[in-house]
């Protein structure tokens, strides 16, 4: 690879340049490209969520996500890490939310057959 100041050649493990004593950052680069990609943006799930479970809840989760996308594209790695959270915790409130509702529902059934 080479320095971004000097264009000198550097080693790969080198952290400075040994010519200008610049930080090597370009190792830097491509693994936040691949973290950026690597954040999930739940998206499916979230539809899924939103169609199968629990619609009030399912729809912070659809615009959390379309966020995370979004701050994906704009290279705004903390901030597509947040959404991508709030996104799940949303899609996690909407399957308990109808685990519970179905389970209660289950339950004064039963009751009503003894
Ligand atoms: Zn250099």
């Amino acid at each position: 690879m080479y320095c971004t100041k000097c264009g000198a050649t550097i080693a790969n493990l080198a952290a400075i340049c040994p010519k200008c004593g610049m930080p090597v950052r370009s190792r830097r680069i491509p693994s936040t490209a691949k973290s950026l990609s690597s954040v999930p943006n739940h998206l499916v799930s979230a539809i899924l969520a939103t169609i199968f479970c629990c619609t009030p809840f399912g729809i912070p989760a659809i615009v959390f996500s379309a966020r995370t996308i979004a701050l994906v594209r704009a290279g705004d790695f903390e901030g597509a890490m947040r959404a991508s959270k709030n996104a799940y915790t949303w899609i996690l409130v909407s399957v308990v939310v109808v685990v519970l509702a179905v389970l209660f529902f289950l339950v004064i059934r039963l009751m009503q057959a003894l």
